[in-house]
């Protein structure tokens, strides 16, 4: 009902943000959680373990294998994935479909593997890659948050080198220099009504 024509052809109410680790990814999103209420953002499953201050049922739903596992079997997971060679990630599909059919937009916020995934199962997805500022502010992020050893640091870089390059097989491209441009950004790429969005 909210999807409007642009440019001749219907925009989705479905939008997935990827980027390369350490871009902001994270923080994004959580700026749209905040502050534009009516986007559903969507919470991932995962095996890795939570981190300090990181809640099960508002950042992951944090599984074991079995679970994981089973969630596959039974066709819950609209994409998934191993990430940086170690833990798996999937969106859960149920809550996704509940959303949009009343009539919210929804964020998906996963890896690039994902990304293509859900190119392939919905068409109507917008894919938006995110940005950094320049390589080295890339750099400077990842070693500045510090929650990755020295060894986890430089196979992260590596595969935001990899990511980096599928930037043009994306539907759009927004640079994260400040956190709410940013979110903004990816707004205006959802079809919401105008009223219902509360840009700071
Ligand atoms: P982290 O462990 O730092 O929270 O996330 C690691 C990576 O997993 C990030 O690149 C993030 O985008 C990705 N990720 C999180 N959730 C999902 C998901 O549901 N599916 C996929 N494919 N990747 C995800």
């Amino acid at each position: 009902l909210q999807q409007r024509e642009s440019r001749g052809r219907l925009k989705s109410r479905l939008v997935v943000l990827a980027g390369p680790t350490a871009v902001g990814k994270g923080t994004v999103s959580s700026y749209i959680r905040d502050n534009y209420p009516d986007v559903h953002l969507s919470i991932s499953a995962t095996t890795r373990k939570p981190r300090p201050g990181e809640v099960d049922g508002v950042h992951y739903y944090f599984v074991d294998d079995a679970e994981f596992d089973r969630m596959i079997a039974e066709h819950e997971l609209l994409e998934y994935a191993t990430v940086h060679n170690s833990f798996r990630y999937g969106t859960p599909r149920p809550p996704i479909d509940a959303a949009l059919d009343r009539g919210r937009s929804v964020l998906l916020e996963i890896d690039l593997q994902g990304a293509r995934q859900v190119r392939a199962v919905m068409p109507e997805a917008v894919l938006v890659f995110l940005l950094p500022p320049t390589w080295e502010e890339l750099v400077r992020r990842l070693i500045g948050r510090g929650t990755e050893d020295k060894a986890e640091q430089q196979r992260r870089l590596e595969t935001a080198k990899v990511e980096l390059a599928a930037q043009d097989e994306f539907d759009a491209k927004v640079v994260n220099s400040d956190v709410a441009q940013a979110a903004q950004e990816v707004v205006d790429l959802m079809a919401l009504p105008a009223a219902h969005s509360r840009a700071l």
